[in-house]
């Protein structure tokens, strides 16, 4: 699965080597194609990309610095091809790496960013495995909840550093949200390049952004792959875990799939049950009156023929955007119920194949794939963070939050102009009032558009004010009549953990001393609960994109450092110091009022029934890695 792996000879002829560069991403081939030959001078100065903006092709590079490129890459593929290239050491060296970032990024980026690509550049290991093995003589499993995208990667870590460990899976299979949200149109919105395990890259992926069918697969396969699946159980729900101070373990009590109770012992736990995994219904009067089927975007209910029907859709949000163009052809009419329009980011390969050549020398030049990886990295966080930063001297602070987030706002507004030029009357529908990357932006390539201005489909943006047996009626009085109704209304992502109970030191209630403002050290840790780690906790999640398996795998890093501290300092268990966590989540708190989602006040899942911001990450990524790469001893209390 890794790159390395998968990279093959260059077979092709002169005019192959033309075609495949047709298709290329050029700031990255770039890079790529100068570390592995070692000459740097194919990174010239005039050849850098200017414009990191959304949907602006080949990083702004203007058609004459496209055709020099491909020019010099051709002459270097050929020189790869024929032989003619001088061995190039087994590992990247770092003054490579600086000028290769410099060179991308435009300016000299943070030190710290050559460590991280080390880890993730080496062609011939995996830069983030544990290096090092419990010693078999001390007695410590561990279990985790959930085996989806963050529980496997748990599972592989243990798995290197010979931990014992269990994971309980309340479904049938991994997968998790890829398992369980199987509406039609669903994709994921982060480029795969990034989507995707450090070191299990495929440089064969057959879209930008993979259907959630290719993506369960790939974490199918990855279970299999390095030996999980052996160990987790599933169709079973951990009802309650208790910490028991006596004996410095967990104990969990277990749904069996047979209905019945069990439990289970073990000396950490890590909860890798997600964020967006209950779905929320709407409190809108009369819900239960509806007549029709009806159903959450997360649970699809399948077996309902939507074909000819009268659909109404509540929710105009990422998952809603993704289902209601693929229903909208099939269906009779479909009248969507939208309470506040979604900011649109334009990426015309969002539902595009990987053209063949790119896919060529994704596959056949040595770190290709990781220098896109850096790419969208550094593009959707440092490159996009500055556009969501506060100035607090701005003066139109209900539009937009700074004149980087108000250029965001005419590039993003232009691009609904240019959609809705024909119909005046949806733009003046869906464009939006507030800053963008308040809340969730939706990625589109023309098709929501497309869907709005169909004949059978109609966008109400009165309020709902109640639900009856054949319809919704909105507040003007108007009844609209329907057979279906699916709700996108998205999730209860701020009541982490519910609805297991989860007691720790001193019998406390997880859920009593959050008092519904979830917070965790890192996101990771939480006083009063030792050897409890939560992966995509409290404040990890990432508004202008980025990629959540990479915090996961910063998480994951960071929990394996825990467990070497206990195991080298002979220690039970470790308790995150009150004032430590205390004193971080003021910094977070405070940070994240530096950003739009902070300050707006349109709604959106990030923030919790009190206000504060539990879900979001207020920093670039490289921040998260820096603190995450191994744990304080004195931020803990040991046991
Ligand atoms: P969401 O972003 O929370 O959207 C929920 C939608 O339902 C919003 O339009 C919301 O309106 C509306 N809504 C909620 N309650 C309502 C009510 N009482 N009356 C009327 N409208 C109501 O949920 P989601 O679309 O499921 O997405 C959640 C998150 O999951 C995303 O932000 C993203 O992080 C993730 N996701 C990712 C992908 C992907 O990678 N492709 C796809 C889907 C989801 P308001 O905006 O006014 O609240």
């Amino acid at each position: 699965m890794a790159i390395a792996q998968a990279i093959q000879p260059i077979t092709l002829d002169d005019e192959g080597l033309r075609k495949a560069l047709e298709d290329a991403f050029l700031p990255a081939l770039l890079p790529a194609m100068a570390q592995v030959t070692g000459d740097m001078s194919l990174l010239d100065d005039s050849l850098r990309p200017g414009m990191m903006a959304p949907g602006v092709p080949q990083g702004g590079m203007t058609p004459d610095q496209q055709d020099r490129a491909k020019a010099l890459l051709f002459e270097a593929l050929r020189a790869l091809r024929d032989g003619r290239v001088p061995p190039q050491p087994p590992h990247p060296v770092e003054d490579d790496l600086r000028r290769i970032m410099h060179w991308m990024t435009g300016a000299p980026v943070a030190e710290d960013y050559v460590p991280l690509l080390l880890e993730e550049l080496a062609e011939d290991r995996d830069g983030r495995a544990p290096a090092w093995r419990k010693d078999p003589a001390i007695a410590f499993s561990v279990t985790i909840i959930g085996a989806g995208m963050s529980g496997i990667l748990a599972a592989i870590r243990l798995k290197q550093a010979g931990v014992p460990f269990t994971i309980i899976e309340k479904n049938a299979d991994v997968g998790g949200t890829w398992f369980e949200n199987t509406y039609p149109g669903a994709r994921v919105d982060v480029s795969n390049m990034f989507y995707s395990y450090s070191f299990a890259q495929k440089a064969d992926w057959p879209n930008f952004f993979s259907p959630q069918g290719v993506l369960l697969d790939y974490f199918r396969s990855i279970a299999d792959e390095y030996g999980v699946r052996e160990h987790i159980r599933f169709n079973t729900e951990v009802t309650s875990a208790a910490f028991d101070e006596a004996t410095c373990s967990w104990r969990l009590k277990l749904r069996t799939p047979e209905g019945g109770e069990e439990t289970l012992e073990s000396q950490a736990l890590i909860a890798a049950a997600g964020q967006l995994n209950r779905p929320k219904m709407p409190p809108i009067r009369g819900i239960d009156r509806f007549a029709g089927p009806s159903f959450h975007s997360a649970r699809w209910d399948h077996s309902v023929n939507l074909k000819g029907k009268r659909v109404a859709v509540i929710g105009t949000g990422a998952s809603a955007a993704q289902f209601i163009p693929a229903i909208a052809p099939k269906v009779g009419e479909l009248t969507v119920f939208q309470r506040t329009p979604p900011w649109f980011v334009p990426v015309p390969t969002y539902h595009d194949a990987v053209p063949s050549g790119l896919s060529w020398l994704l596959t056949h030049v040595p770190n290709y794939a990781h220098w896109y990886r850096f790419w969208l990295f550094w593009f959707s966080t440092d490159g996009l963070l500055p556009a969501a930063t506060v100035d607090k001297s701005w003066p139109h602070p209900e539009r937009s939050v700074s004149e980087a987030n108000d250029q965001l706002r005419m590039l993003l507004a232009m691009y609904l102009q240019g959609q809705f030029a024909d119909r005046p009357d949806l733009l003046a529908k869906v464009m939006p009032w507030y800053p963008p990357s308040s809340k969730r932006m939706v990625l589109d390539n023309g098709i929501w558009a497309a869907t709005l201005k169909r004949e059978n489909v109609h966008l109400v943006t009165e309020a709902i004010r109640e639900i009856t047996a054949t319809g919704v009626v909105t507040a003007d009085g108007v009844e609209h009549a329907a057979d279906v109704i699916i709700y996108g209304t998205g999730f209860q992502a701020s009541k982490f953990l519910t609805p297991m109970t989860v007691t720790g030191r001193g019998r406390a209630d997880i859920n009593a001393q959050w008092d519904g403002d979830a917070s965790a050290y890192l996101g990771i840790t939480v006083p009063n609960f030792p050897n409890f780690f939560m992966l995509y906790g409290p404040n990890t999640n990432i508004v202008v994109n980025g990629s959540i398996i990479f915090f996961s795998e910063c998480e994951v890093q960071y929990i394996m450092g825990c467990l070497r501290l206990l195991f080298e300092g002979g220690h039970r268990a470790l308790d995150c110091r009150r004032e430590v966590h205390d004193a971080y989540v003021s910094w977070i708190n405070a940070a994240n009022m530096e950003r739009t989602w902070g300050v707006s006040t349109v709604n959106a899942w990030y923030k919790n029934e009190k206000g504060r911001v539990t879900q979001n990450w207020p920093f670039n990524l490289l921040e998260y890695w820096r603190l995450t790469r191994e744990p304080v001893a004195g931020d803990y209390g040991f046991l």
